[in-house]
């Protein structure tokens, strides 16, 4: 029976949790405010639309920016 020894290897292995990297939730660098999604410009649907670009506004400041989708 080697359950016991599984169980004291176990308990010496430190454990790391990791952190939550992948959150989806975007900061506005202003106010630190979240940023909605809004309809891309025209400009850069016309010559960026192949660039995984997402429109954002922050309506605490007021500020619009765009961000690349990392995902894609
Ligand atoms: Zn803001």
């Amino acid at each position: 029976m080697t359950a016991d020894l599984d169980t004291k290897t176990g308990i010496n292995k430190i454990v790391q949790i990791k952190p939550v990297t992948n959150q989806q939730e975007l900061r506005c660098r202003g106010c630190a405010g979240s940023l909605s999604r809004i309809k891309r410009g025209l400009f850069v649907r016309t010559f960026l639309s192949w660039l995984p670009v997402k429109h954002y506004v922050c309506y605490r400041c007021s500020r619009k920016t765009y961000r690349l989708d990392r995902k894609a």
